[in-house]
């Protein structure tokens, strides 16, 4: 039986369970060279009690409790209140339940981003006027360490009250382990989000740095969006404020939001983790609930997947406070999402970290350069995706219209 993090095999996906559980401080958990947090044993402290391999995904003998493939449906809904849709990735579902908890008394730990830091990082608040923290997906892995070991000690000290924690897949995998070793799982609701991976610190400080240099934004930013809705819920639009300058930048034309979909510069966890296909210890699952059916919403609609008895006691306690759209069959929903294994280009993302780390190109010419080993079908629809993204706005959204068309012709099944 393997008895430190260190034995296990496979890729350490930075959940930080370790570093919640070790009381030896044996784990150091920071920032490696590529830019993801990890988990690291300091061997003279460790005392092989085990502790981090019981909660750790790596450990073989550790699964999930559901098999998304099992579950039968998903709901499509949104908040009732459109201040709270708008400042949401999609519909305000992960809103919601947070509220409901704290007027149960409860508290909620969820991702913020730190704008000093410059780095997404997992808080925890117990009032509703800190929920706005929340809002909103920051396509960065979060920093869990510090508020890990804080939700446990809580746990542990205060047995009445209640939590609802959001997060990835791995960081609910992790959280939902150590509650289970600590046996206070049943005061824990657990939400995940669907999950496209997180790519690298190295890629979101350049692509600031970049913007910086520019003249676009001055270094103090006082507002991110990664999926601001100015041109609607569709168009991935990132959003930096910082004291007099604003830059929206639209996925199709954003250097940071290139690099993220090529897939050069996420987490190696990521490229073929079975949390991001179908195994959960979640509660409930939220994403955005993309394919045909709610394609032309502007506003945002949420998919909503219940996994537990407990899920849906939560669910049914914010019904009021929904539009809720319709309930479909599962598979409406993950046939739209990454729930397959992604191609690893070895040599082009050895080539991004040297050009990354010698910071002396902007991230468009680094894109350049490793692109050109990608196949030359690949760079034919990556030139043509170039040439649309020049187009202006207002036409980039109607031609998404009608590729939604065309693409989701008769897709729609009327069942559900
Ligand atoms: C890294 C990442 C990748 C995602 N990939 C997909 C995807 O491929 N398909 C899909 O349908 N949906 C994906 N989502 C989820 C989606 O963006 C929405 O969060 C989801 O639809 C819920 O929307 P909402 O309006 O209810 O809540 P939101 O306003 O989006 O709030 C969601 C909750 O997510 C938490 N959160 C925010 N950022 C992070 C983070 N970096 N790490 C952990 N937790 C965080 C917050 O605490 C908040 O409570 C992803 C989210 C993240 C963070
Ligand atoms: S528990 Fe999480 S952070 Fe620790 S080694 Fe395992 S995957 Fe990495
Ligand atoms: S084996 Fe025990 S002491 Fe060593 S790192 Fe794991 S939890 Fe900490
Ligand atoms: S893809 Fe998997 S490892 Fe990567 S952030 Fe999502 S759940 Fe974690």
């Amino acid at each position: 039986m393997p008895q430190t993090i260190m034995e296990l095999p496979g890729k350490c996906t930075g959940c930080g369970a370790c570093y919640g559980v070790c009381k030896e401080k044996a784990i150091r958990y920071q920032l490696n060279e590529k830019g993801f947090y990890e988990a690291e044993l300091n061997e003279e402290r460790c005392i092989r009690c085990g502790q981090c391999a019981r909660v750790c995904y790596k450990n073989p003998v550790n699964r999930g409790s559901y098999d998304l493939r099992q579950i039968k449906e998903v709901y499509a809904a949104q908040s009732r209140e459109k201040r709270v849709v708008k400042q949401s990735t999609s519909g305000g579902i992960a809103y919601e339940l947070a509220k409901q908890v704290l007027l149960n008394g409860g508290r909620v730990m969820g991702t913020g981003y730190n704008y000093e830091s410059r780095r997404a990082e997992t808080v925890i608040i117990d009032h509703p006027e800190q929920l706005k923290s929340l809002q909103g997906s920051k396509y960065l892995q979060s920093n869990t360490a510090d508020n890990i070991q804080r939700l446990i000690s809580e746990m542990e000290k205060d047995k009445e009250r209640n939590y609802i924690v959001f997060g990835t897949p791995c960081q609910i995998f992790g959280i939902s382990k150590a509650a289970e070793m600590k046996h206070f799982r049943d005061r824990m609701l657990l939400v995940e989000v669907f999950c496209h991976g997180v790519p690298s610190y190295l890629l979101w400080d350049n692509y600031l740095s970049d913007q910086e240099k520019a003249g676009k934004i001055s270094y103090k930013v006082n507002k991110v969006s990664f999926r601001d809705k100015r041109y609607g819920w569709g168009i991935y639009t990132l959003s930096v404020h910082s004291a007099n300058k604003t830059v929206y930048s639209t996925s199709d034309s954003c250097d940071f939001y290139k690099v993220y979909f090529d897939h050069i510069a996420l987490h190696e966890a990521c490229f073929q983790c079975n949390l991001r296909k179908y195994e959960s210890s979640a509660d409930i699952r939220l994403g955005d609930f993309w394919g045909p059916r709610y394609a032309n919403r502007k506003d945002g609609i949420s998919a909503v997947v219940i996994l537990s008895e407990r899920g849906y006691n939560l669910w049914n306690q914010v019904h009021s406070k929904l539009a809720i759209y319709g309930k479909h069959k599962i598979s409406e929903c993950i046939n739209y999402q990454s729930t397959h294994n992604y191609y690893v280009n070895n040599s082009q993302m050895k080539l991004f970290y040297q050009l990354i780390n010698e910071n002396r190109l902007s991230l468009k010419s680094i894109r350049r350069q490793y692109r050109k080993g990608f196949s030359r079908k690949k760079r034919m629809v990556l030139f043509l995706k170039d040439l649309v993204s020049q187009l202006p706005i207002p036409i980039k959204v109607l031609l998404k219209k009608v590729l939604n068309r065309l693409n989701y012709k008769g897709k729609i099944s009327d069942e559900g």
